[in-house]
């Protein structure tokens, strides 16, 4: 029997698995549904775009259509499936968001969640290259590292930025997270450095620690209100294993929610309607499914070194691959996504309400329309970093195997698209910016002489697309939708904590890898916390017989 079963090996469940098992008294295991990450590409930075076409390694999920986006089609949600999760496909770009995001969990009566409060948590993992400060730690296993322009055209979005007088800044995860410039990235000497490499790799050899993969979990059991252990398919075969501490749910915003109420745990009325028995009545399960809703300026450009879709643009990857894998050298060591920023989209926001990807190629539909990318291009995405609207995730049936519904109900508060479209204004003042003359061709998105807020908002409509950063769908608080508490315990049953991004009960403003190993370290020094009195009374009652 183990002590704690953590469910999902992704950025949450490498630092639980990690925190967890430093005490070799404490028996851990992880159980993951995709595979083990020993697949070169995934370690391969530039090979990002390799896993929007991966079923193995991606659940490569579809939202459910809306009519009014992209004509109706599915919107794709890529979430990783392997061990590091989500953070073995991502974006690498390390940013935290804004201190307000947390001093709002706190104010929402989430106690211990300020800024101030997670401040230490965010320093405890990270290994900074620039070093420690007030800001950042460089003790930690996180490696964070500085942008190496290996794009030609990224130093230019910078200086066509200063010449729009966009305000700059070096370090979006400072004193100041306003302005444009370089973003820092979770890469490690040219290579991705997901949450496994940071957390889970290292200790994969302590002897109190299973790492289960291709284990896929249909559902948490019960034994009246306590969470006894977890049911899981693998080769075919079901298995089940006992905790006798807790069961730590990690699967991330879309899976999380649906393994409760594959559990018995949500709304009733959903859960009566596929023949599934209530453990406990939590209506929040799955509700309040917060996302960056995400579109881009576009222009075709003259060749400026970036990326393209053509036979030479082709031939020039393969042999950045043979530079990378003989040398360690060339532009697979890092990301797509150098430069960016956080910008208010109106002059009276409080606070930088959208953030800006500018990219050295066209992408669309998360880098699968490949027909789009056979030209050259710059784009600047734009995301809204803190949509008013609120969708959902929902079973499609009881069967575990199929994927769950994915509803964003994208644009529902219309406040998101008035702040979209003003974000897409300050995008193409930057694509029009003089630096970026040389290379500019024909605008594509929004489209020439488009400039009525109704033509921007259609373009942004038929280009829709998401930043995958979904989150609270097992919202932390104190009020009847609330799944978990502020230590991320689940309402009303014992045994049993969330812990990953489901439980932010607001998106904070900014990519969401480093916010959610954030959470994992403070559940991990909860969950310490916790059992540590318990650890107490067993050696005090283990001395007192060994005394008798
Ligand atoms: C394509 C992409 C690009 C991104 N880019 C960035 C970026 O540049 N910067 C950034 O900060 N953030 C980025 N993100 C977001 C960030 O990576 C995620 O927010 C973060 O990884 C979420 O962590 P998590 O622990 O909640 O979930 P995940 O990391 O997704 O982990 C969940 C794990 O649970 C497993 N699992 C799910 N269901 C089951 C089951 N039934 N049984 C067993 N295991 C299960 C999954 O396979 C997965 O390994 C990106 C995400 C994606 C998908």
């Amino acid at each position: 029997m183990h002590d704690y079963i953590i469910i999902g090996a992704g950025s949450a469940g490498c630092v639980l698995a990690n925190r967890l098992s430093a005490d070799p008294r404490v028996r851990v295991c992880v159980l993951e549904a995709g595979p083990a990450d020993d697949f070169p590409l995934i370690h391969m930075p530039g090979a990002f775009g390799y896993f929007m076409f991966s079923k193995k390694y991606n659940w490569a999920f579809d939202a459910q259509p809306d009519p009014s986006l992209r004509n109706g089609s599915p919107l794709f949600c890529p979430r990783g499936k392997a061990l590091g999760g989500s953070s073995s496909v991502n974006g690498m770009i390390y940013i935290r968001g804004h201190r307000s995001d947390y001093d709002h969990w706190a104010a929402l009566g989430n106690r211990g969640w300020s800024y101030d409060d997670v401040l230490p948590y965010f320093r405890k993992s990270e290994a900074n290259v620039r070093g420690a400060n007030k800001y950042h730690g460089a003790e930690g296993e996180l490696c964070v590292s500085d942008w190496e322009s290996a794009y030609p055209i990224s130093p230019v979005f910078l200086d066509a930025a200063r010449q729009i007088g966009l305000p700059m800044t070096d370090d979006f995860n400072g004193e100041q997270q306003e302005g444009f410039g370089a973003y820092q990235l979770t890469i490690k000497d040219g290579r991705r450095w997901s949450a496994a490499d940071a957390f889970l790799h290292p200790i994969a050899k302590r002897g109190n620690l299973e790492i289960i993969t291709d284990a896929h979990v249909t559902q948490i059991d019960f034994e009246g209100k306590r969470a006894t252990g977890v049911t899981f398919r693998s080769n075919g075969r079901q298995q089940t294993l006992r905790a006798a501490r807790e069961v730590i749910l990690a699967a991330g915003a879309y899976n999380s929610p649906q393994i409760l109420m594959l559990s018995g745990i949500g709304d009733p009325h959903e859960l009566t309607a596929n023949g599934i028995a209530t453990v406990h009545a939590l209506p929040g399960v799955g509700k309040n499914l917060q996302e960056h809703p995400d579109t881009c300026a576009a222009f075709a450009s003259k060749p400026h070194g970036g990326i393209r879709f053509t036979p030479t643009g082709v031939a020039q990857m393969a042999s950045e691959g043979i530079k990378y894998y003989a040398a360690n050298a060339g532009k697979l060591r890092t990301t797509i996504t150098e430069v960016g920023g956080f910008l208010k989209s109106r002059p009276d926001a409080d606070l930088p309400d959208v953030q800006l990807h500018a990219l050295p190629l066209l992408f669309d539909d998360s880098g699968r329309d490949l027909n789009l990318m056979r030209r050259d291009g710059i784009s600047c995405h734009v995301c809204v970093l803190r949509p008013k609207s609120r969708g959902t995730i929902s079973l499609r049936s009881p069967d575990p195997a199929a994927a769950p519904v994915i509803d964003h109900k994208f644009f529902s508060d219309p406040e998101d698209m008035k702040t979209l479209v003003a974000g897409i204004r300050i995008a193409i003042k930057l694509l029009e910016a003089p630096a970026l003359a040389p290379y500019r061709k024909k605008e594509l998105l929004p489209g020439e002489g488009k400039r009525t807020d109704e033509e921007i908002e259609q373009a942004c409509r038929d280009h829709m697309g998401l930043v995958y950063h979904p989150v609270g769908t097992c919202k932390m608080g104190l009020d009847e939708m609330a799944v978990v508490g502020p230590d991320l315990r689940v309402h009303g049953v014992e045994g049993l904590r969330v812990v990953d991004a489901s439980v932010m009960p607001t998106l904070i403003g900014g990519n969401t890898n480093a916010p959610t190993i954030m959470i994992a370290e403070k559940a991990s020094d909860m969950i310490i916390a916790d059992r540590e009195p318990a650890v107490l009374e067993n050696n005090r009652t283990e001395r007192s017989r060994a005394l008798a």
